[in-house]
């Protein structure tokens, strides 16, 4: 049984109460202007989609443009972050937001490309084991990337992508579902690869439980952190995962289309026998420039690198990562499951006749709320056109609000829930 809980106090002026209370970082953020409605600033509820631009992330760019202009190729090697080794300084800031050792991070590349690039190595169908598990509701992107690998390999993906959907009637997947299936059918599946938060209902898988099934059955298991990554804590080391990959520009508000991250566990690094995609960043620098050279990678996930990296699509990973070290995931972590759970009465309170189709344990879930509606695209306009909300909705009736708790205030919990209010 649920806990009974206190009437929630809806007024505007407890909204502003608890921001006083609790107050956030929105300082370090661009928040852009309402395109309607009584505020100033938009209700920005979609971190989830694209994170706001940090304040410092434009000095951070023309410090880098600078260096092009004033030291050239010799950029390269000098100035306080030479390009050579850009993606050095990430590493262990980006391990630490998703548990992982240093050794098994590196920040490259975009999501799906990386996603590729693992799957080079951890999806080896053999034998009867040949099947990828995904969610029914997986990303696209990664729908698609998963069916092209199957057919790289002359699989058929109709017959070898195993798309697992919730029990009829409920909305999210349980984790004794994934868990059974592994049990039952493990021994055909070659690769697990599940949204550790799924993108459509903001639903937190249990990392744990399904990873201790999938290897237990034998197969591999990937984590898309996509929509994880800056928004709950991880521990994908301890957890045990076999590679997770996620992009920067979601909770991690380092831009469109900013560098990703990926996470390869220990247990991988430095074996020969997994196949890779390589080019001059794969292997040890002291030969990156050699003649005729055969690569000596090293035993870390650099060695899934490639090329040399995007500088300016990395700069803005920088200043992300040194926010997100400062703060603090945990501490994040507690403002946004207050957050997440003031947004989620306030909506119960004022716009009931919209079902919240996201997990009510607040463990089961990040800081979005997805509300099953029809005409979800026709509301999110709406909502931005008539009260400089910024929801966004997703196929085929699914609205989604975020409050990122960087920036997010509890102002912008009570306009979204009173505008769905209004409207509804
Ligand atoms: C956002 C997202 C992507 C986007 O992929 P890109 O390669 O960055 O374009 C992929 N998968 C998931 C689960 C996502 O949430």
């Amino acid at each position: 049984m649920p806990e009974p809980t206190e009437p929630i106090d809806t007024s505007e002026q407890a909204a502003r109460q608890q921001d006083a209370a609790d107050p956030g970082h929105r300082e370090l953020f661009h928040v852009p202007p309402a395109p309607a409605g009584a505020y100033p600033e938009a209700a920005y509820l979609a971190g989830n989609s694209l994170g706001l631009q940090p304040k410092a992330t434009r000095g951070e760019l023309l410090a880098d443009l600078d260096a092009w202009a004033e030291q050239a190729v010799a950029a390269h090697l000098v100035g306080n972050r030479p390009w050579l080794p850009y993606h050095e300084p990430l590493t262990e800031p980006a391990a630490r937001l998703v548990g992982a050792l240093p050794a098994e991070t590196v920040v490259m590349n975009s999501l799906t490309v990386n996603l590729h690039l693992l799957m080079v190595s951890f999806y080896r169908p053999a034998g009867d084991r040949t099947r990828i598990l995904i969610e029914n509701h997986a990303f696209p992107s990664d729908s698609y990337a998963v069916r092209s690998q199957v057919r790289f390999h002359g699989l058929d993906p109709d017959q070898t992508v195993v798309r697992l959907a919730p029990r009829p009637g409920e909305h999210t997947l349980r984790a004794e579902d994934v868990v059974d299936y592994l049990h039952r059918e493990g021994d055909r599946v070659a690769l697990v690869l599940l949204g550790a938060v799924n993108y459509l209902t903001g639903e937190l898988h249990d990392i744990p439980a399904v990873t201790a099934a999938g290897r237990a059955a034998g197969a591999t298991v990937g984590w898309d952190l996509a929509h994880a990554a800056g928004n709950v804590p991880l521990r994908m080391h301890d957890w045990d995962a076999d590679f997770a990959a996620w992009c920067s520009y979601k909770y991690l508000n380092a831009g469109p289309g900013a560098a990703a991250g990926v996470f390869v566990h220990q247990r991988h690094l430095g074996d020969s026998s997994l196949p890779r995609f390589e080019g001059w960043w794969s292997t040890e620098p002291a030969t990156r420039f050699e003649m005729a050279p055969v690569s000596r990678p090293p035993a870390t996930a650099e060695a899934w690198q490639i090329s040399n990296p995007p500088i300016f699509s990395m700069g803005p990973v920088r200043t992300s990562l040194s926010i997100f070290d400062k703060i603090g995931m945990s501490a994040l972590r507690e403002r946004s499951l207050q957050l997440t759970g003031y947004l989620e009465r306030l909506l119960d309170a004022l716009a009931p006749a919209v079902p919240i189709v996201t997990p009510r344990d607040p463990a089961r879930r990040g800081a979005q709320l997805s509300l099953r509606v029809a005409g979800a695209d026709r509301l999110a306009d709406r909502l931005r056109d008539g009260y400089g909300v910024i929801a966004d909705a997703r196929e085929p009736d699914i609205l989604r609000l975020a409050p990122a708790p960087l920036y997010a205030t509890y102002h912008d919990c009570w306009r979204a829930a009173t505008a769905l209010g209004d409207l509804r």
